[in-house]
């Protein structure tokens, strides 16, 4: 029995049916992690004990408890910027090297709530920066796909290791892009919910009025479980929205008639031909089932780049300052208080995350604001606007997740603006807050290919819905990885 290749749905099924024991389901998804994460390096942290205490908590659980657990016995990895109590969180970065939280995030608790168990934490860009999980203070991460290259990032610990099937299910956070085009690298679904909609209460801050938590996963009904678990309002993030999460999440939809957008700023020839074709034929097949295609334009997406690394730099500047050596993790030592800062933050921060440090500081100084980050506000709502009057013409929008397949490791270390410029499809569903989410929807020279789904906000449920039609008609049977299959 190998419940490495079983879906989050399964396990928990089985698992509250006393049908196998989490302690089984967590063994061999350990097991796995050994014999792989070497090879991929998707995890900082792997949680042996406490994973394994969670399982023996879940079944002890006298029977009609353990029925009512969405994710009994379901194990679960979750991206190391997100705080947990009984593990070390240092989002890949030595400043928070030995730093334990004293509370765990909404989502983890959560999740410790539903039956899950918390199996480790995965690797990522330092402070969630990047796109490719080569920035990590510690080491890089490989894509199981093709060790050479690289997962996507910076949720590419996630991504790796729900691809790896080392776990079913896996949190990732996204700031412009973060789970989607590691979800699309890896060949997994990932989803960004709409802005608020899942509680940012113990998410390490990198730009917060972009971040969002979302789950990874190999199916979209999964994803829809892992969602139903950590969307809701909560009391301790003024930005959760409230109202019930739930709401439209089990929707149905049809194919039929469903006005599919196309925005034609995302179809030029920037893309990697391999990519184009997939999507092409991907979007064929929805036609032929009685979708219709239907152009849309979004003017203002020459703009989202710049836009968002503006905001995004201007606000992790701020978010940034709290590591001081004082209150977190690392401290280096100093001839006097000022000095002890300087070499901490000097020591402890990475090459990119300095160099957005220093970019948001001056888009934010007196003379410059205007300019800059007012400026970049004002194009925000423009981009926002762009796709509220797609959305008068249509009920989604499909686009392809990345202008390139995964990439060689080292291929764009030194030229950090290329690496920005790869955002561009990702950036803008962060800008105007919508919800958004990739599906697999082929393979070009063995490597996955992803189509990334943009719904109206809080239209969460009725993008999981459309999402998981696409699943069924595109139909893919990916090869999977590293050995294993699909059940
Ligand atoms: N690649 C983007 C960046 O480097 C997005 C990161 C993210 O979503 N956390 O900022």
């Amino acid at each position: 029995m190998t419940t490495t290749d079983w879906t989050a749905g399964r396990i928990a099924a089985a698992v509250r049916d006393g049908e196998i024991s989490a302690r089984e389901v967590v063994d061999a998804a350990l097991a796995r992690i050994e014999r792989y994460d070497g090879d991929v390096g998707a995890f900082l942290h792997v949680e042996q004990s406490g994973a394994r205490r969670a399982a023996a908590t879940v079944d002890n659980l006298p029977a009609a408890q353990r029925r009512t657990l969405p994710l009994a016995g379901v194990p679960v990895a979750v991206k190391d910027n997100v705080v947990t109590r009984d593990m070390p969180t240092t989002a890949a970065s030595r400043i928070l090297e030995g730093f334990r939280a004293p509370f765990d995030a909404t989502v983890v608790a959560r999740l410790r709530q539903a039956g899950a168990l918390i199996v480790g934490k995965t690797n990522l860009d330092e402070f969630a920066m990047g796109s490719s999980t080569e920035h990590s203070a510690f080491h890089p991460t490989r894509n199981p796909w093709d060790l050479t290259r690289v997962p996507g990032g910076s949720s590419g610990g996630s991504a790796a290791a729900v691809a790896a099937r080392m776990v079913p299910l896996a949190l990732g956070s996204d700031t412009g892009g973060s789970i989607r085009q590691p979800a699309a690298y890896c060949g997994v679904v990932g989803m960004k919910p709409t802005y608020g909609r899942v509680s940012r209460f113990g998410l390490i801050a990198f730009a917060s009025s972009l971040d969002q938590i979302g789950p990874l996963a190999r199916t979209v009904a999964d994803a829809r479980l892992l969602y139903r678990v950590i969307a809701g309002s909560d009391p301790c993030d003024s930005t959760a929205l409230e109202g019930d999460a739930g709401e439209g999440l089990d929707e149905a939809v049809s194919l039929n008639g469903l006005r599919i957008g196309l925005p034609r700023e995302y179809f030029g020839d920037g893309t990697d031909r391999r990519i184009r074709s997939v999507v092409a034929h991907a979007l064929d097949r929805l036609e032929s089932s009685g979708a219709r295609l239907v152009e849309v334009s979004l003017p203002h997406t020459p703009y989202a780049i710049s836009t968002y690394y503006l905001i995004a730099m201007a606000e992790a500047s701020s978010n940034l300052s709290r590591y001081d050596g004082v209150r977190y993790g690392m401290r280096a030592g100093g001839r006097d208080l000022l000095d002890m800062y300087e070499t901490t933050r000097a020591e402890g921060f990475g090459a990119e995350v300095k160099r957005r440090i220093l970019l948001g500081t001056h888009a934010l100084s007196a003379g410059y604001y205007d300019a800059y980050y007012l400026k970049a506000q004002k194009v925000r709502t423009l981009i926002r606007q762009d796709f509220d009057t797609a959305f008068l013409e249509v009920d989604v929008i499909a686009t392809p997740t990345t202008p390139d397949l995964p990439f060689r490791l080292g291929e764009r270390e030194t030229d950090p603006l290329q690496m920005y410029l790869s955002d561009i499809f990702t950036v803008t569903s962060n800008l105007a807050g919508i919800p958004s989410l990739v599906v697999p929807v082929g393979v070009a020279d063995g490597l996955p290919v992803g189509l990334q789904w943009m719904a109206p906000p809080l239209a969460d449920g009725r993008l999981l819905a459309i999402a998981e039609l696409c699943e069924k008609t595109v139909a893919i049977e990916p090869n999977w990885p590293l050995g294993g299959t699909m059940s």
